[in-house]
């Protein structure tokens, strides 16, 4: 018999363990046979094995190597294709070289949430839609409104590159070992490339990122670097507002305004 699994805290893992919230996880995916999908972190397969039953063939990409061979040892790879490694590091395009969108989902290794949705924000293009369990606490954030508390430079960036949805609450006792935090659901769908683009997306995320480095101070302070008072004037934007005020659209207008400028010399 499988000896039982000692559970890693440096791989952020809690697994889930009861039924109706698997249940219902399931249910806010609802795969189609003939989906191309990877979960990110399998564990044990309380998803996994759901999941595969819905699916003809299912993509996962897991680090710990117990919990890798357990995998192995219970699923052929037909239906069940095994991506040993970091996440972090996964080419996510390699799983779709026909260019069929991705469906990602997973529930999330908690230490590593904002560098993993970073990582996948690149494969956005691929990908139909993504849904995870992450701490609540990074959810609120990621679904933020411009003015509130929890907006931020994870806020801007993420939604600049999707719609999300908060779906459904998840609390500690459904995992084994309990978290210490409340866990969220969150729904994640690519926002069409034309409907807000910037020219230099690495010019953007140093905006976004110098606009919320200072909270208290104002976008004249914050981003004295990139525009001028012209420059405001040009955007009609008034330079005493702080960063946690404007909305994605405003900080795509700022970065194409200054790649813009800079492009003219
Ligand atoms: N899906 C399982 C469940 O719901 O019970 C396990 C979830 S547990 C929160 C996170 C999973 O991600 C663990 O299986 C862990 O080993 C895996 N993991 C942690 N860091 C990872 C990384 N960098 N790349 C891939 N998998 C990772």
């Amino acid at each position: 018999m499988t000896e039982p699994h000692q559970a890693r805290k440096r791989f952020g893992q809690n697994f889930l363990s009861d039924p109706n919230i698997i249940r219902k996880i399931i249910e806010a995916i609802r795969p189609q046979t003939g989906d191309r999908m990877v979960e990110i972190g399998p564990g044990l397969g309380a998803m996994t094995e759901p999941l595969m039953a819905r699916l003809d063939h299912l993509h996962v990409c897991e680090i710990d190597r117990d919990l890798i061979a357990r995998l192995k040892e219970k699923h052929p790879p037909e239906q069940l294709s095994i991506h040993e490694g970091d996440a972090l590091r996964f080419d996510f395009a390699s799983l779709v070289p026909d260019g069929a969108p991705l469906r990602v989902v997973g529930n999330l290794p908690y230490n590593i949430s904002t560098p993993i949705l970073f990582h996948l924000a690149e494969f956005a293009d691929k990908v139909k839609d993504m849904t995870f369990m992450l701490q609540k606490e990074v959810v609120m954030r990621m679904v933020a409104e411009p003015g509130t508390e929890e907006y931020g430079r994870l806020s801007v960036m993420l939604q600049y590159r999707f719609q999300m949805a908060r779906v459904f609450d998840v609390p500690p006792g459904a995992f084994r070992p309990a978290p210490k935090v409340m866990s969220s659901i969150v729904r994640m769908v690519p926002r069409p490339v034309a409907e807000c683009t910037a020219t230099d997306p690495v010019l953007l995320g140093r905006i976004v990122t110098a606009a919320f480095g200072q909270r208290r101070k104002t976008l004249r302070n914050t981003l004295k670097d990139y525009l001028s008072e012209a420059d405001y004037q040009a955007l009609a934007l008034d330079p005493g507002l702080r960063g946690e005020k404007l909305g994605v659209e405003t900080f795509v207008a700022m970065a194409n305004h200054v790649a813009a400028r800079d492009a003219r010399g």
